[in-house]
């Protein structure tokens, strides 16, 4: 088995080319992959899929200690000058857990489920760090709503591992949401989940993949979301029905879980789902959403 990245922040550059390439996160600054590469003459992944699929990430460790080594500003970026791209572009599976913590189960009046409820989103519906999130015209949907998520990120082949072995198959975390459209996703009594939550833009995630080595366990995580900067999630994943290691050994035995393989685990409480019927006001565009998990980073977005 080869060696997961390790000691690794990576975040995607949106070039001016349009080509969205890695860049690694430095205490001197973002290490810009493509001209790094091709300044010292090094071989390295060009996106995260490819350094999960190909197992590349002991090239980018060799180019960011060669960058460091280098000491020359030249080769750093100033982070805020960056456009984020998309972490991920084609993974082969986005799988999403639906109720995933025990006060968010209860905010909607849901008993803990027995297994964990699995659904899905498509790739249309991943969008970058920093970016905006068109919303459906009125006839479509109305009822927006926030749900921050951890999301974790596979980086070898798991299939029916136990949950001893499962976050050995973990290559790293981002912060992830499950944006939805809470009247689609409700249309029909069974649910409509597929249709509520996989709109175009309605996955964002970012602004970095941190390798699991640098987050250590991760059902003990806070984890909150703000909409124009206000507080509305404040949580911990020690929250989880089902913690880490439970929802890979789970999904694995149903799929072959791949490297470069997305799982969102959940929202924990204070959706807008949750309120009193007539303390629902739903997102609107213009609103400014950041999500936040401890260690990983703020992810931001806006809706238009
Ligand atoms: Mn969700």
């Amino acid at each position: 088995m080869g060696r997961l990245a390790e000691r690794l922040t990576l975040l995607s550059i949106h070039q001016d080319d349009g080509a969205e390439t890695l860049g690694i996160r430095t205490p001197q600054g973002i290490v810009d992959v493509r001209s790094a590469a091709s300044h010292f003459s090094l071989s390295a992944p060009q996106s995260l899929e490819s350094m999960l699929r190909e197992g590349r990430g002991p090239e980018l460790e060799a180019l960011m200690h060669r960058a460091l080594a280098a000491g020359d500003a030249s080769l750093f970026r100033h982070e805020a000058s960056i456009r984020h791209g998309r972490l991920f572009t084609r993974p082969e599976k986005i799988v999403c857990v639906g109720l995933n913590y025990r006060r968010h189960a209860a905010e909607v009046g849901a008993q803990p489920p027995r297994v964990p409820p699995l659904f899905s989103k498509f790739a249309n519906a991943l969008a970058p760090h920093g970016g905006t999130v068109v919303l459906p015209p009125p006839e479509i949907a109305t009822q927006f709503d926030y749900e921050t998520e951890l999301v974790a990120v596979i980086g070898r082949p798991a299939r029916n591992v136990s949950e001893h072995d499962a976050l050995a198959h973990v290559a790293g975390y981002c912060v992830g949401h499950d944006f939805s459209a809470r009247d689609l996703q409700m249309e029909l009594p069974s649910g409509q989940w597929l249709v509520g939550k996989s709109l175009d833009g309605f996955a964002p995630v970012g602004p970095y993949f941190v390798s699991a080595d640098l987050v250590g366990d991760p059902d003990r995580l806070a984890i909150s979301t703000r909409v124009n900067g206000e507080l509305r999630q404040s949580s911990n994943t020690s929250d989880f029905i089902f913690p880490m290691a439970q929802l890979v050994a789970y999904i694995s035995r149903y799929w072959t879980l791949m490297p470069g393989d997305l799982i969102f685990t959940g929202t924990p409480e204070g959706v807008i789902l949750g309120y009193p019927e007539e303390q629902r006001h739903w997102l609107k565009a213009g609103d400014e959403i950041v999500s936040s998990i401890e260690k990983l980073g703020d992810l931001r977005f806006r809706l238009c």
